[in-house]
């Protein structure tokens, strides 16, 4: 049997990650999809781990050369998922998670409907701001841009299979865990 293909998305500073890194270490046996980006590596974040850290041009060649199952812009860089990866590890019987963001996870929904789509969503704009403030990993440039695209994210976000609040962190993992398990559920 194939693996399932799950697509986590939410607005910059919901602290996905974050719950994602926990939801992974509960569940060792799901792989996470380390996508490609033209942005700059941030403190602590390493090649390979966080992200495949490369050029414009070669983020231009894997578009020519269609290597991308989706890819986006978001905030003046480019994001995108490598289409082999995926396929090879869901052909596996593993299940995969990406972690995207709304343009790119409607362009994956178009191509493999059967995927199941979840956005983390901020108790509220006000509270996004505060997060996107509190990591100090951002100049005040990029915190206004990646505001202003949380609206327009909090709209594509209605469209997702399941909505969890990210309110508080141990309550968010246990409904992203409840959404994996009914999931499974419906494929036995
Ligand atoms: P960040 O710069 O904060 O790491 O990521 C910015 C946004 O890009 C986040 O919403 C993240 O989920 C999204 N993102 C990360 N990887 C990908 C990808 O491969 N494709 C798309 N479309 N978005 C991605």
């Amino acid at each position: 049997m194939k693996g399932r293909l799950y697509i986590v998305a939410g607005c910059s500073g919901v602290g996905k990650g974050t719950l994602l890194k926990l939801f992974l270490k509960q569940n060792p046996n799901i792989i996470f999809s380390i996508s490609a980006t033209t942005r700059k590596p941030r403190e602590g974040e390493q090649d390979g781990v966080n992200y495949f850290y490369v050029s414009k041009e070669e983020f231009q060649n894997s578009i020519d050369n269609n290597e991308f199952l989706e890819w986006a812009e978001f905030s003046g860089n480019f994001y995108g998922t490598k289409k082999s990866f995926v396929e090879k590890t869901l052909n596996k019987g593993i299940d995969v998670i990406l972690e995207i963001e709304v343009k790119g996870a409607a362009q994956v929904k178009q191509k493999m409907p059967e995927a199941v789509s979840i956005f983390i969503m901020p108790p509220s704009v006000e509270e996004l701001e505060v997060r996107l403030r509190g990591r100090h990993t951002e100049s005040e440039e990029a915190i206004q841009k990646r505001l202003n695209e949380a609206n327009r994210e909090l709209e594509a976000g209605k469209s997702f299979d399941y909505k969890i609040v990210n309110d508080n962190l141990d309550d968010a993992l246990k409904r992203l865990q409840d959404v994996f398990d009914s999931e499974r559920r419906k494929q036995c």
